[in-house]
């Protein structure tokens, strides 16, 4: 039997968004998100975490940092009893400095690329029923390009991308105020 699954963006999203994180107790759960991803754990929906994160292409901190607050958010979750299924992040930036992260990769939502590797994986993750939730225009365009249901949430970015949403090309299936009525309308967008 396989699992349908939510790809769930970070900043934003399941945390505040606070623009490049270089201190970890920056990285503050937004309210609610543990519960909501508890309420997937509970479902049998895979929770996989798809992020970009360009801060370390553009020379803002090393890799292994983006590494450290993957770390911290799984840490704050877990505090809470809820676990992500997977975890992947894009780390490129074409125009970035750092000469190894500087590329034009297949990763870099709004590409497939984490969702792809995501499904190879792990073989019970079920792209018929799939989910992308995120508080940007790169997240709904993910969904549309990996036949995914979008969620756009109204924390981080969400509101200044509604507010632009005229010139969109693609419109979320859902829009909710936050990650806890995001994961609610899934749940019962699966029945
Ligand atoms: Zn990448």
């Amino acid at each position: 039997m396989k699992r349908p699954v939510v790809f769930l963006d970070r900043d934003g999203t399941l945390n505040e968004e606070v623009g490049y994180i270089t201190d970890l107790s920056r990285l503050v759960l937004i309210h609610g998100a543990a519960q909501a991803i508890r309420l997937l754990n509970q479902h049998n929906v895979a929770a996989v975490l798809v992020t970009n994160q360009s801060g370390a292409a553009r020379g803002f901190y090393p890799e292994s940092h983006i590494q450290a607050l993957n770390e911290r958010l799984t840490e704050l979750l877990k505090l809470e009893g809820a676990y992500l299924d997977g975890l992947y992040y894009c780390p490129h930036l074409p125009q970035g400095i750092v000469p190894y992260l500087a590329q034009d990769c297949l990763c870099r939502k709004p590409k497939p690329g984490m969702v792809q590797q995501a499904f190879r994986d792990n073989s019970c993750l079920d792209s018929a029923r799939a989910y992308v939730i995120g508080d940007k225009s790169t997240d709904v365009e993910l969904a549309r390009n990996c036949q995914a249901k979008a969620v756009l949430v109204t924390t981080g970015f969400g509101q200044q991308v509604i507010d632009g949403s005229y010139q969109w090309k693609v419109n979320p299936d859902f829009i909710a105020s936050n990650i806890g009525t995001a994961i609610s309308w899934v749940i019962n967008d699966l029945k």
